[in-house]
């Protein structure tokens, strides 16, 4: 399945959403789950700076989903995030049964900006999504934003120079 015109709105949004995080001194992480019939359901973005490195934002759509929706209204949903599902929240979108992925830039590609600007590795592996959960549809990256994803981890990794 390719992105449509009409998803980048909330492709968008989840620029917007790392920007905030961005700007709160957090890493530039920002996810949006919406329904099948095109409703933004919530949102949020990367909170790891309070101290808990599991506040990722997909994996945080993924407990809102298990508690609101009912597994019929989660498996037509789709999540729309920034950067691709780490294998964490790869897993809690597969257990909680959430349908396609859409991300603007894949772990790959985050991984390549994250070694060129020096960033420590990170103590899971950036495994692609349909290593961790090869039901899941998962479309990206997308080249219309993914520059704009990319400066926004360069301006995060140069502040603590
Ligand atoms: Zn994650």
């Amino acid at each position: 399945m390719a992105v449509r015109d009409d998803e980048l709105p909330y492709l968008r949004r989840c620029v917007e959403l790392a920007a905030e995080a961005l700007e709160a001194g957090d890493e530039p992480f920002g996810s949006v789950l919406v329904s099948g019939d095109g409703t933004v359901l919530a949102e949020d973005h990367n909170r790891v700076a309070s101290g808990d490195r599991t506040r990722h934002p997909e994996f945080e759509l993924a407990r809102w989903a298990a508690a609101h929706m009912t597994p019929e209204e989660r498996a037509a949903a789709t999540v729309y995030t920034s950067g691709e599902h780490c294998p964490m929240c790869a897993a809690a979108h597969a257990w909680v049964g959430l349908g396609r992925i859409v991300y603007v830039a894949s772990s790959e590609q985050l991984t390549s900006w994250l070694t060129e600007l020096g960033a420590a590795a990170p103590p899971v592996r950036p495994l692609p999504v349909s290593a961790i959960a090869p039901e899941v549809t998962v479309d990206g990256p997308v080249p219309e934003l993914t520059d704009a994803i990319a400066a926004l981890h360069r301006r995060f990794h140069r502040q603590g120079d």
